[in-house]
């Protein structure tokens, strides 16, 4: 099957058309962060503020415009409110609910103390897997954890944590997190799955990583684990930047390529002055069920290398083992499923290394709420 292209995609967007403006979405220059991957389509439509709720028709023809074309798996689009109408976004919203508003550009959510994002420089290295367990285990720790799935490429979350069906609003604004093995989550594979009405009452925020923080009702938490889209592109960037993030965490496997993309993820996060706290080495070694051998399928150790190289801290590392796929895979992650093993230790001991920085910068003494940023 040949890959769509960015040109066939804007080629096929010529066709939508805004129903107020009378003209192309193209033309008006609605759409934003195109991105498309390995057959996936995602992209934002940005509209004022105030027709947000009333434009989901539009969404939902911009998504089957895409989903026509030959070489597209997903289309996953979007609402988005530009920033010049966001001097409508904070009336009567935020203030009067207590679930966060703007500052430098940034979303607050004065409820939750810390948010550390779980990152990768690219696809398919374990990073949902990794961010599942890592909260689990920072619950296990008696901590309130709330994990948000912003993978817009291949959400999994719904699937790891073992959660169907959709989240629901209770005041039509905003919207109650799911929840499973005591972690509170919200994905984006819950909204935009074909044929789901985007429940967003008014899409007052910029993207959709933004909505999901602001207009969940998340409550108060001690961490709120992001499990990020892979990549160190734009989107991947903006994120970083417009979520205020404690810190973040590098998941890598060890062979040199994806120990590249590895220390490019490590560079965004220092450009938008984000701490890393530090890089895990997943799919690390292979132990043989039936014999016990150890084998170092990917040359393993080259992430503690990569971090002392790069002056950030080496977390752990994880094992490839067939336990820990099927019990993701199949919603009951191991940490969960089977905290005896040594694996689940080896993610709660990741957990209290990452704990343990975090409780430092926003403990007693840190400035308060999450928006901290040090070095
Ligand atoms: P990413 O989020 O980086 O794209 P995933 O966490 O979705 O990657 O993992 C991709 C696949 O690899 C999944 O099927 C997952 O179960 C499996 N996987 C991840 N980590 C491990 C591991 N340590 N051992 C075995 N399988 C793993």
């Amino acid at each position: 099957m040949t890959a769509v292209t960015h040109e066939q995609v804007i080629e096929a967007l010529k066709s939508v058309m805004d129903p107020d403006k009378k003209q192309d979405i193209i033309s008006l220059d609605m759409v934003k962060g195109l991105q498309i991957k390995d057959g996936h389509v995602a992209f934002a439509i940005e509209v004022e503020a105030s027709r947000g709720a009333q434009l989901e028709p539009l969404r939902k023809e911009a998504e089957q415009a895409i989903h026509g074309l030959p070489g597209v798996l997903t289309a996953t689009v979007v609402l988005t409110a530009d920033r010049d109408g966001g001097a409508q976004q904070g009336q009567g919203h935020d203030h009067g609910h207590g679930h966060g508003g703007a500052q430098d550009g940034k979303i607050m959510l004065p409820a939750v103390r810390s948010i550390v994002a779980v990152a990768s420089g690219k696809g398919g290295v374990g990073k949902s897997t990794t961010s599942v367990n890592l909260s689990l285990a920072l619950a296990a720790k008696g901590l309130k954890v709330g994990l948000l799935d912003a993978d817009i490429y291949g959400p999994s979350m719904p699937r790891m944590l073992g959660i169907s069906g959709q989240p629901t609003s209770k005041d039509g604004r905003t919207m109650e997190p799911m929840e499973n093995h005591g972690i509170k989550c919200m994905s984006i594979g819950f909204l935009v799955e074909e044929d789901t009405p985007m429940i967003w009452r008014g899409p007052m925020v910029m993207g959709a990583l933004e909505q999901m923080m602001r207009d969940v009702n998340w409550g108060e938490l001690d961490v709120l684990v992001v499990d990020m889209p892979p990549g160190t592109g734009d989107a991947q960037l903006t994120m970083a930047q417009s979520v205020p993030l404690t810190g973040a965490v590098i998941v890598s496997t060890p062979q040199d390529i994806a120990l590249l993309d590895a220390r490019k993820g490590l560079n965004m996060f220092r450009k938008v002055d984000v701490p890393v706290l530090g890089i895990i080495e997943n799919m690390s070694y292979f132990v043989c069920p039936s014999c016990g051998e150890r084998t170092e399928i990917f040359s393993h150790g080259g992430a503690r290398k990569t971090a002392a190289e790069l002056g950030s801290e080496f977390l752990g590392e994880i094992p490839l083992d067939m336990e820990i796929r099927v019990t993701a895979d199949s919603g009951d992650p191991i940490v969960a499923s089977n905290p005896e093993s040594p694996h689940a230790a080896a993610y709660r001991d990741i957990a209290d290394k990452i704990w343990s920085k975090v409780d430092a910068l926003t403990g007693a003494g840190a400035p308060k709420g999450p928006r901290i940023v040090v070095q």
